[in-house]
């Protein structure tokens, strides 16, 4: 049986959360004394609903997720962040992940002073679920997985991911940033089905809104309940909920751009395979390819001379000699094709 009060910190649990304004009236139309906000400069001069009710009923329509089972952050860091501050004690609790992956899980840990046990994933970039559960003990709060995974760039198998979230004894979160390229279906259908499961999803990618910041967590209501009362009270701001609701809008124009970016990852592989460096392409779920030269340094500072930036993965374990490749426009992909050419 699943009980979240055994995992959540004990000061959390007791935490009495701030009540806001808009907590305590929650009506719409009236006349505002109750802020001290300042009466001119509409719409900005108002605080931003801080449950952000209208984005998450948009969004848990084309989610298919309940809205009341919708956390919204500042960008996925923030719930990243939120749930290590809520689930781990500093110095007595402990994060086990998968290695190599994205690195604001161990960052955020670090800095909440909660040790980060890491394994390393197998030769087929897939985890070792026995070696995960096996670092796991009583201490073990969250288990980070990401599918697609930053760098490695592939999907998980969706029995391994269930089976560890069945026997990992905390949360399992699962950062879902590049679904939307993915051939594999996201887990959010599950989530009924496993109250310790955690999903993240963003809206930096697909979506194309990283300069917005808006990330999401889906999690089961008593889940997302923690979350809500230790975040900043006004998490998202004004301009950031009108522009994403207004992107949410139009979710066809999305879909083209999801469209192009896979035209654009295959014409990609297909043109880089073809030169004498590239050494190896790593099949790739997301938006970005991994491409392995035997001097992945000197490519990398002489794509910067021609003015094409990319990530440099080579010293990274398991990722060596890998450069790190975003798919973009046909013009920038062919820019970089032309220039390895010349190389
Ligand atoms: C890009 C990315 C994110 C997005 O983070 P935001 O804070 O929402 O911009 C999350 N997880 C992974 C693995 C990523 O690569």
């Amino acid at each position: 049986m699943f009980d979240i009060n055994l995992l959540i910190r004990k000061n959390i649990r007791s935490l009495v959360p701030y009540s806001s304004a808009r907590d305590e009236y929650k009506g719409e139309e009236a006349v505002f004394l109750d802020a001290n906000e300042n009466p001119f400069n509409t719409p900005l001069n108002r605080y931003p609903d801080p449950h952000q009710l209208k984005l998450k009923k948009t969004i848990s329509t084309i989610k298919n997720v309940p809205a009341e089972c919708i956390f919204l952050g500042n960008g996925s860091d923030e719930a990243i962040d939120l749930l290590i501050r809520a689930f781990c004690e500093p110095g007595v609790d402990n994060i086990v992940s998968i290695k190599p992956t994205y690195g604001m899980y161990k960052v955020c840990a670090d800095i909440n002073n909660v040790e980060f046990r890491e394994v390393l994933l197998n030769k087929d970039f897939q985890p070792d679920t026995e070696g995960l559960l096996k670092r796991a003990d009583n201490n073990s709060k969250l288990l980070f997985l990401c599918s697609p995974n930053n760098p490695t760039s592939n999907s998980f198998k969706k029995e391994d991911l269930l089976h560890l979230v069945k026997k990992f004894p905390g949360l399992v979160i699962i950062d879902e940033a590049y679904i939307d390229f993915s051939g594999a279906g996201t887990l959010t259908g599950e989530l009924g089905n496993y109250p310790n499961l955690v999903i993240l999803q963003t809206f930096s990618k697909a979506w194309g809104m990283a300069g917005v910041r808006l990330g999401m967590a889906f999690a089961g209501k008593e889940i997302i309940d923690v979350l809500s009362h230790i975040k900043y009270p006004y998490n998202i701001n004004v301009l950031t909920q009108r522009t994403a609701l207004e992107c949410l809008s139009d979710t066809r124009k999305k879909d083209t751009w999801i469209r192009e970016i896979l035209d654009q990852r295959e014409y990609l592989r297909k043109e880089l395979s073809r030169l004498p460096m590239v050494k190896h392409i790593l099949p790739s779920d997301a938006n970005f390819l991994m491409v392995r030269f035997d001097n992945p340094q000197e490519i990398f500072h002489y794509l910067i001379n021609k003015k094409i930036i990319v990530r440099d993965r080579s010293k990274v374990i398991l990722c060596e000699g890998f450069l790190r490749i975003t798919v973009g426009s046909e013009a920038e992909n062919s820019e970089l094709v032309k220039a390895l050419q010349q190389y």
